[in-house]
């Protein structure tokens, strides 16, 4: 399975910094046998487009949608608006999102939905908070999440979701060793993969898993030459285009 590794921005760089960014990034050297994507804040998705211009690499993504198309719906974005970005891959249900916005399972079947009828791939976040880590329930936590979340999905073809495991206790520890170790990590990769092939069948063996929780240049190898896990989303150490794309290569001499 072809790896990918996803830069999540969260709330950095509006329109100027964020065509900086992508003109320092463009000059690294990047490996060419894993996908790079950019989650990029909604207000900085044109500034970031018209400095990738025609180029394939990085794809371009968006960190957050509403699942209708038009109408009443004050200060949302919706898919068809992501699209005229030529948005590939969406967010839905960050940590961060159901924590200070009060996302539901729900809202984000919906958006997730919503994304693919509109030919965008969502990649759905699922992760346990410390008080359910510490209690013993992350299998049962992740389990309801992500039946939720892919119940309308198809799992197969270009829009077919990712799924990115983000144990809430290891985002952003700022730590070299992050919290929840490759082997860990893989454990739960595992069990999300029984999930989705009992839900899409043989479809639900490609699908990719991602894991997210201060993966660096440091331990990126580690969680990639790991197996069960398919690629990584990166929060703090995809803000220096330089650092990541050392990241990026470092995932690679695995
Ligand atoms: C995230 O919040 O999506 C994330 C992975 O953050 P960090 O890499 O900073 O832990």
């Amino acid at each position: 399975m072809r790896k990918i590794i996803i830069a999540n921005w969260k709330m950095h760089y509006g329109p100027m910094k964020a065509g900086a960014w992508m003109r320092v990034f463009r000059r690294e050297r990047l490996p060419k046998d894993i996908d790079i994507g950019i989650a990029i804040p909604h207000v900085s998705l044109a500034a970031a487009r018209s400095s990738i211009g025609r180029a394939s690499v990085p794809l371009v993504g968006a960190q957050n949608v509403f699942w209708q198309n038009e109408g009443a719906f004050t200060g949302e974005t919706s898919p068809a608006m992501l699209k005229e970005f030529e948005v590939a891959f969406c967010l839905v249900g960050h940590s961060e999102r159901r924590f200070f916005l009060g996302e539901t399972d729900e809202m984000v079947a919906k958006k997730a939905s919503a994304l693919q009828k509109t030919g965008i791939q969502p990649i759905i976040c699922v992760g346990e908070n410390a008080t359910e880590h510490k209690k013993g329930e992350a299998l049962k936590v992740v389990k309801r999440q992500l039946l939720s979340a892919v119940k309308g999905l198809k799992g197969d073809g270009e829009t077919a979701p990712l799924i990115a495991y983000e144990p809430i206790w290891a985002i952003s520890t700022g730590k070299q060793a992050s919290p929840c170790s490759p082997h860990d990590a893989k454990n739960m990769h595992e069990w999300i993969r029984e999930i989705l092939e009992k839900k899409f069948g043989k479809a639900g063996k490609n699908i990719r898993i991602l894991y997210g929780g201060s993966v660096d240049p440091h331990n990126v190898a580690d969680y990639l030459s790991t197996s069960h896990i398919d690629g990584a989303l990166v929060g703090n150490a995809s803000l220096d285009p330089q650092a990541f794309g050392l990241l990026c290569r470092s995932a690679v001499t695995a």
